[in-house]
């Protein structure tokens, strides 16, 4: 089907279904464009849970459409391809974790929403990129902190924040696809942009970076600054986004390699096909969402 057939179809299903489309920020071009709203996880699960509409179609990966589940338990959550999970998120599983808190009893749990609800049932504070340094330093001094499942995102934090923790090894393939040669050829082309990195990649790109900033950072950054030109270090679906909001800026991918393919997996087809049939839902089992929510809770109360 003709592009613009399958988008008026997508609208038209949409009203009919009483549906709103989100979409992360590293969506393609195109669903961005088709949402209603777009953001980071934590923001979209958040305005879910406000949104009047009962369907919340989300564009994004499988951590995310259960973060929006546990929000909003009363509303049907579809992920329009159930296999778009995220490799970081899945290597953090709720039995090791157990086991890591038995060999320190006593210790704090702070988890990267990016992780299953089962860990996040296993956690006394969720963290995103943009609050992890205030949810670290809201932990009593002298409490052991495991963090998880980002090490890198939590080596920056260690490093802001001076608080030693006990570092989960994950980390995200797609932001690894970022090298320090790529920041290096960037600023030699774009001499008089600023450089912004996401805390999920490698230490040696942050310390090459002007500043380190997680997605929702990221805008309200551009928006407060006077430069036209940003080098972007973080999956390249932010381009599209940063270049719409900002039409009179120019920004620039550290590497077009930096592509999550994960989140690549949702089509303009796959979107129709979700409000057509109402699926595929995705749901959290009572018990573990309660526990979740408790975490997520947690944070908002110190962020
Ligand atoms: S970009 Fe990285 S953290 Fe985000 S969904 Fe893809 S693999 Fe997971």
């Amino acid at each position: 089907m003709p592009k613009r057939q399958l988008v008026e179809k997508i609208l038209a299903l949409k009203a009919e279904r009483d549906a709103i489309i989100l979409a992360h920020n590293y969506q393609p071009p195109e669903i961005q464009d088709v949402a209603d709203r777009l953001g980071d996880s934590l923001d979209l699960s958040r305005f879910a849970a406000s949104a009047s509409e009962k369907v919340i179609v989300f564009c994004g990966v499988h951590f995310m459409a259960e973060t929006a589940a546990v929000l909003s338990p009363e509303k049907t959550i579809i992920l329009p391809e159930p296999t778009a999970g995220c490799p970081m998120a899945d290597m953090m599983c709720a039995e090791d974790l157990v086991a890591l808190k038995m060999k320190h009893p006593g210790s704090v749990v702070v988890t990267y929403v990016n992780s299953t609800a089962e860990v996040k049932a296993e956690t006394d504070f969720c963290c995103t990129s943009a609050n992890a340094l205030r949810v670290v330093q809201a932990v009593p001094e002298g409490k052991t902190i495991i963090f998880g499942p980002d090490k890198y995102l939590g080596g920056w934090v260690t490093e802001q924040t001076g608080r030693k923790m006990i570092l989960w090894q994950g980390y995200c393939p797609t932001h690894q696809k970022i090298h320090p040669e790529h920041i290096q050829e960037q600023r030699r082309i774009h001499p008089g942009a600023v450089v912004m990195v996401h805390p999920e990649v490698n230490p040696a790109i942050t310390s090459l970076a002007d500043v380190v900033l997680g997605t929702g950072g990221m805008i309200a950054y551009v928006e407060k600054s006077s430069v036209r030109e940003f080098v972007v270090g973080t999956e390249t679906g932010m381009i599209h986004r940063l270049q719409k909001k900002f039409p009179d800026r120019e920004f620039f991918a550290a590497t077009k390699h930096a592509l999550c393919p994960n989140m690549k997996k949702i089509a303009l087809e796959k979107v129709a096909q979700s409000l057509e049939s109402l699926g595929p839902v995705i749901g959290v089992e009572p018990g573990i969402a309660e526990r979740a929510r408790r975490a997520l809770r947690a944070m908002l109360e110190i962020s």
